[in-house]
């Protein structure tokens, strides 16, 4: 176990766990372009994305939830991958809770440089057998696209 703390936020992650998941678990292995892409932008990502990842324990190449939204202008596209990891939120004082079918969402939007980064403890697609107590990572950035088709 071990504590990540990125501005307001203070996360306890769970590290054994976490990592045997994402050992254990296969890359993401769709066959679109967006994907293909992204895949291929994870090696360029910047030195303080490869870092969070490191301290949270996850592989980006794996488990993760891509979503593509849009080409920008300047040739860049929109994605918002998200992630699970074993641990919890307990960091609560600036955050907003949400009564959301009996369950509380806790969310916060932190800007770093020109990604967003999230944590919540609302949680979808999450892959079975996923050690709990179970945090939803997300990320929203510009990649540049990399993939020749
Ligand atoms: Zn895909």
């Amino acid at each position: 176990m071990h504590i990540v703390k990125i501005s307001n936020w203070i996360i306890k992650v769970n590290t054994d766990e976490t990592t045997e998941f994402y050992t254990k678990d296969d890359y993401i292995d769709c066959s679109c372009d967006y994907c293909k892409n992204y895949l291929l932008c994870c090696d360029i990502f910047p030195e303080e994305i490869h870092i969070l990842f490191n301290e949270l324990c996850i592989s980006p190449k794996k488990e993760g939830e891509i979503m593509h939204f849009n080409e920008n202008e300047n040739g860049t596209h929109f994605y918002v991958p998200f992630y699970h990891l074993s641990g919890q939120i307990l960091s609560l004082s600036e955050f907003e809770f949400i009564k959301q079918n009996r369950k509380i969402k806790i969310k916060k939007l932190d800007m770093l440089h020109d990604y967003n980064i999230e944590f919540t403890e609302s949680l979808s697609l999450v892959p079975e057998n996923f050690p709990e107590p179970i945090i939803e990572f997300s990320l929203s950035l510009n990649l540049p696209w990399l993939f020749n088709n």
